[in-house]
């Protein structure tokens, strides 16, 4: 890990410590770096080309971001993940290395329970016939044992990282490895940068109509408590490194359908979703199940549409974990017959 596991002031203390580098040659002067730092160790004089309005790729020299408060920094590299130009790099000191290194690392999941994912895994695609694998999303809480796998070379957005883990990679990724400050601060990686809270980014980049309606849009979804949770990992369910905390399927609105039948199949309740458009993967797929215990359903966001290679024709749906059993049962009861007459369309007419 690359960033210490102690308070800012006992970091400092102990010579755990990041240097920021902006190469000027690269700089733009766009702002984001200054926009998205949670803890504002830049200061900007003037107006940046996000502050002022003016498009991100503005060939006109601006003013440069001056790190003001490097013995705040620590390390997530959110600003790095953010420059458009790769103007940013971060050098931990030796004491942040050091700590990095002792980071205990958990034992590989049981057996039994790996066997359990691959059944799981191996039900949803075979009933609903997938094209891709479910995915199993853990959040590693402050503290705790990271899973042995190794940091991916780049910064991938959550929904990134979801994405690839239903085409089979494994990813864990400490805040360091995340490039969405939106999911980082929302899934208790980061703070949350101050111009998100307010909801003045979403403005700047026209994704709403007023501070009020981003302000409640802010408002009205759930976020963990900063540096509560160390990393994600996200895996193919049937190989799994660490307990999962919540299953993502990526599917067709039929498949998907099948799995909110699978859900109700012994107790008939019905669903109530929560969905926006904004967050899906963090908040809509991931948050929501991992606090209300509840499956949900999310359409993607413009975030995971623009970022990644998903379809339009796909949307998303996350399982707790301890819903899996009881959907895996009423899926496979629903595929003996239900599924495939359906798709037989037993009652079409004919035409
Ligand atoms: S994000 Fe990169 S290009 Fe933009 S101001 Fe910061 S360093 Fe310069
Ligand atoms: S590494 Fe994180 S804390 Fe440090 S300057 Fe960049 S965004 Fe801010």
């Amino acid at each position: 890990m690359q960033y210490p596991e102690t308070s800012e002031g006992e970091a400092q203390a102990q010579g755990v410590s990041y240097t920021i580098h902006v190469n000027e040659a690269l700089c733009t002067g766009c702002g984001l770096c200054e926009a998205f730092c949670p803890v504002e160790v830049f200061a900007w004089e003037g107006l940046s080309n996000v502050q002022d309005g003016s498009p991100l790729d503005a060939s006109a020299p601006r003013r440069r971001p001056h790190v003001a408060r490097a013995q705040d920094c620590w390390g997530c590299e959110t600003c790095a993940g953010q420059c458009p130009e790769n103007a940013i790099s971060i050098e931990a000191s030796a004491a942040a290395l050091a700590a990095q290194a002792v980071r205990p690392t958990s034992p590989p999941l049981d057996p039994g329970t790996q066997g359990l994912y691959a059944q799981w895994a191996h039900c949803l695609k075979e009933v609903l016939g997938l094209r891709w694998e479910p995915v199993a999303i853990s959040l590693v809480k402050a503290g705790d044992p990271l899973p042995d796998v190794p940091l991916p070379k780049e910064r991938l957005r959550f929904c990134q990282s979801l994405m690839a883990a239903r085409r089979g990679r494994t990813l864990l990724m400490p805040a360091n490895r995340h490039a969405c400050p939106d999911g980082t601060s929302i899934l208790g990686l980061t703070p949350m940068p101050k111009k998100l809270a307010s909801g003045e980014l979403y403005i700047l980049f026209h994704k709403l109509d007023s501070l009020e309606a981003a302000k409640r849009m802010v408002h009205e979804r759930p976020c963990l408590e900063p540096r509560s949770i160390d990393a994600t990992v996200v895996a193919p369910l049937g190989k799994a490194p660490c307990a999962a905390d919540v299953v993502a399927v990526i599917a067709q609105p039929e498949q998907i359908m099948w799995l909110c039948m699978a859900t109700s199949y012994y107790t008939g309740h019905r669903h109530d979703f929560h969905a926006s458009g904004y967050n899906a993967q963090c908040v809509e797929t991931t948050l929501l199940p991992y606090l209300n215990g509840e499956i949900n359903i999310s359409f993607g966001c413009y975030g995971c549409r623009a970022s990644s290679d998903v379809c339009d024709d796909l949307m998303m749906m996350g399982i707790p974990v301890a819903k899996m059993s009881e959907i895996v049962a009423g899926l496979t009861e629903l595929g003996r017959k239900a599924i495939p007459q359906s798709r037989a369309k037993i009652y079409l007419p004919p035409f």
